[in-house]
């Protein structure tokens, strides 16, 4: 099949061959879980469990609330022992709302509602399972995947991209996936397709993953779906960056994919999905790469969520070295931690541990004004005038020249040869306009907060002037009464 231009991108070293060649291991159940109620885009879930209550594995411990949030389940059958802030895997080490559980060591699951055949299920009913499922997306989106299933099929969409890609330097719990449970995948791929009703369904694989793309093919021999292998390079597991290669289209700067009638998920979405839809069961656990130079066994262990990082490690063996920097997801995109005091979510790909070596931090130097940095962003930006503006405090220039578009990719930073962190620059002007519109809202939320009450004064103060004018009147034709009485 035909592929098209894809636009900028790396090619940094993988230390995929860390773990790429260890096949899936279950860790073993955990004492306890910390779940936490935000796993997702969207709003927090919201506790439907009491401190002291038994729950059963797949029950649901937290229900979705509004148009863009998760439910959560219990990953193990045991005891709520507590609902509480707990450490988040945020790099700020700050805490998160988090329901814990004590495992019963019985891992029961709830009785689940099984269809007969899952194909014939309509495609809103399809929607509905994977939305009571909790499923987001698994390529660290995090994005409902109910939710994107319900536009789809609103936007007519005509492309299903299943994405393989996983380009992130360490991770291969997806190349993993794929080669042992290519045909339940597969199998995910075409439900997906029935609930938003695509004519053309791809998956693409890098093509340094010869293993997982011979599986996958095998497994659609004979169906609908087509899986086609894509160039190897950073971030071919952007969904931009795929839809790019596989049909040629761009999706709007500010726009969805749907926009242009294609739905994107990743593989261990579409083996979430099947499990939800064949099975009934939620989503409470997924596989994670363990990796990195200081990890003594490096490998995928298939991981009830609320697992802690710690254990984690621990099961593989534990550290060989001392690690100069643990990371939560690929080295690139990933979130550097200061503990691994916390918990797995849906959206944990990979933890890392990696040595001095690994991650080689050299002295930034001035611009020599190469341009490699604009030839490597994947979105078109030109990173070293970004960075001009905010290192002059201008943020509004940064934006004028397209930061809200950054992915945070970090090629740029990557290719600079006078090593300038581009991409902290980026994130930290990020941050810093987060802020600034987190406190516009906070202001304007004050200020209808003020209104709403002179308005309210004012509303009470005119009721009381009308009444007592009201009262007064009365007093004046009574009075005027009497007088016309003793007259
Ligand atoms: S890659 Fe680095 S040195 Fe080259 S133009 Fe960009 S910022 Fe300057
Ligand atoms: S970090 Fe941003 S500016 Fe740099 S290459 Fe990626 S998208 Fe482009």
């Amino acid at each position: 099949m035909k592929l098209f231009k894809l636009r900028g991108g790396v090619h940094p070293q993988g230390w995929k061959e860390l773990a790429s060649e260890r096949e899936i291991r279950i860790l073993p159940l955990p004492e306890r879980l910390f779940v936490p109620l935000q796993q997702h885009v969207g709003a927090p879930a919201q506790p439907l469990v009491r401190v002291g209550e038994h729950v059963l594995k797949g029950q649901l411990i937290a229900a979705s609330q509004g148009f863009i949030s998760a439910a959560v389940h219990s990953p193990t059958s045991g005891r709520i022992s507590a609902i509480g802030d707990y450490a988040a895997a945020h790099p700020s080490g700050l805490t998160a709302p988090t329901v814990t559980i004590a495992s019963d060591g019985d891992d029961r699951w709830l009785d689940t509602d099984v269809p007969a055949d899952p194909f014939l299920l309509t495609p809103e009913d399809i929607a509905a399972r994977v939305g009571k499922a909790g499923i987001v997306g698994l390529g660290g989106a995090t994005f409902p995947s109910a939710v994107k299933l319900n536009l789809s099929r609103k936007n007519n969409v005509h492309t299903l991209i299943i994405n393989g890609g996983e380009c992130e330097p360490y991770i291969t719990c997806d190349d993993r996936l794929m080669r042992e449970h290519a045909s339940n995948i597969i199998e995910g791929v075409r439900l997906i397709r029935h609930a938003v009703g695509a004519v053309n369904v791809m998956v693409g694989i890098e093509e340094n993953k010869p293993a997982a793309l011979f599986a996958m093919q095998t497994a659609a021999a004979g169906t609908e779906v087509k899986v086609i292998a894509v160039p190897a390079m950073y971030p071919m597991g952007w969904d931009k960056q795929m839809i790019r290669a596989l049909t040629g289209r761009e999706v709007p700067a500010d726009g969805r994919s749907a926009d242009i009638g294609v739905l994107v998920h990743n593989v261990a979405t579409a083996f979430a999905v099947r499990d939800a839809v064949r099975f009934g069961r939620p989503l409470v656990s997924r596989l994670v790469t363990v990796s990195g130079g200081a990890v003594a066994e490096p490998g995928n262990l298939m991981v009830p969520v609320g697992t802690l990082v710690e254990t984690l490690f621990g099961y593989c063996g534990g550290f060989s070295s001392k690690p100069a920097r643990l990371v939560l997801g690929g080295p690139m995109m990933g979130m550097e931690l200061s503990t691994i005091n916390v918990p797995v979510v849906k959206g944990t790909s990979g933890v890392l541990a990696l040595t001095k070596g690994e991650i080689g931090r050299e002295q930034a130097s001035p611009c020599i004004r190469c341009s490699s940095c604009i030839r490597a962003c994947p979105v078109g930006l030109l990173p070293l005038q970004m960075a001009a503006h905010i290192r002059a405090g201008d943020s509004a220039g940064a934006v004028s020249q397209g930061l809200k578009d950054c992915i945070a990719c970090g090629c740029c930073s990557f290719v600079c040869p006078s090593h300038i962190p581009l991409v902290h620059y980026f994130n930290f002007a990020k941050g810093e306009l987060m802020e600034q519109e987190r406190g516009k809202l906070k202001q304007e939320a004050t200020k209808k907060l003020a209104d709403e009450r002179i308005a309210r004064i004012q509303r009470i103060e005119q009721e009381r002037q009308a009444a007592a004018a009201k009262r007064k009147a009365a007093r004046e034709a009574r009075e005027l009464a009497a007088k016309a009485g003793t007259v």
